[in-house]
């Protein structure tokens, strides 16, 4: 049976764990890849070119953007971000399932062009837990923790734009759902080729 793969978007606020979310299910569920975006920002410590973000400067950024390369792109804290057309499209028509770690402008852009697509959105546990974990990711910014707290509030008003809900209170049990989001959207009934079914079981 070969279908084309799944395409998960998941979006969060800064500080709500996604992106250990991401990183954590991508390598414990079999036949899903995170897909790698292009970025402007520059790399962290201990994040490596091509497997966290492929980095690259605003001005080949801009050429592909002219190219009209990326599935989506947006501005996203004063840097580009963007998911390659060609690496999203390849990765699905190998009927591998995608997962998009990407911010909820992009998520908006995908569900506009690509009619099939599972939306998650990931909140942390409440308001008090994420201004924490702001501090902490930020300890000496507080403009910074301002500008992100601002936008959190933003994009936690598009959570209605997506279709499942996740607290990550508990970290397992957040991972747990998620895991449960994808094997349901994997057993669904457009996913079995009919042929499979007649070659099999009508016979
Ligand atoms: P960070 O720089 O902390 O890794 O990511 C900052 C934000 O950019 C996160 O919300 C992340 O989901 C988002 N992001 C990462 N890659 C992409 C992308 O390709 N497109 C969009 N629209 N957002 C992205």
């Amino acid at each position: 049976m070969k279908n084309k793969g799944i395409l998960f978007i998941v979006s969060a606020p800064s500080g709500a764990g996604k992106t250990t979310l991401c990183q954590k299910i991508s390598s414990m569920v079999p036949n899903l890849t995170h897909s790698v975006s292009y970025t402007t920002r520059p790399p962290r410590s201990g994040e490596v070119n091509d497997r966290d973000y492929t980095f690259i400067d605003e001005d080949e950024f801009r050429h592909m953007i002219e190219e009209d390369k990326f599935a989506e792109w947006a501005k996203v804290h004063g840097h580009l971000y963007g998911t390659s057309r060609k690496r999203l499209e390849e990765m699905m028509e190998a009927g591998i399932d995608v997962i998009l770690d990407i911010d909820t402008q992009g998520a908006m852009q995908i569900k506009e062009k690509y009619s099939e697509g599972i939306y998650i959105f990931i909140l942390p546990p409440s308001m008090k837990v994420l201004v924490e974990r702001l501090e902490k990711r930020m300890c000496n910014s507080k403009d910074e923790i301002t500008k992100r707290l601002k936008r959190a509030i933003d994009e936690i008003k598009d959570y209605k734009n997506y279709d499942y809900v996740i607290v990550n209170d508990i970290f397992e049990k957040a991972i747990r759902e998620i895991e449960a989001i994808i094997i349901s959207e994997r057993a669904r009934t457009y996913k079995i080729d009919p042929l499979w079914i007649e070659e099999n079981f009508l016979r």
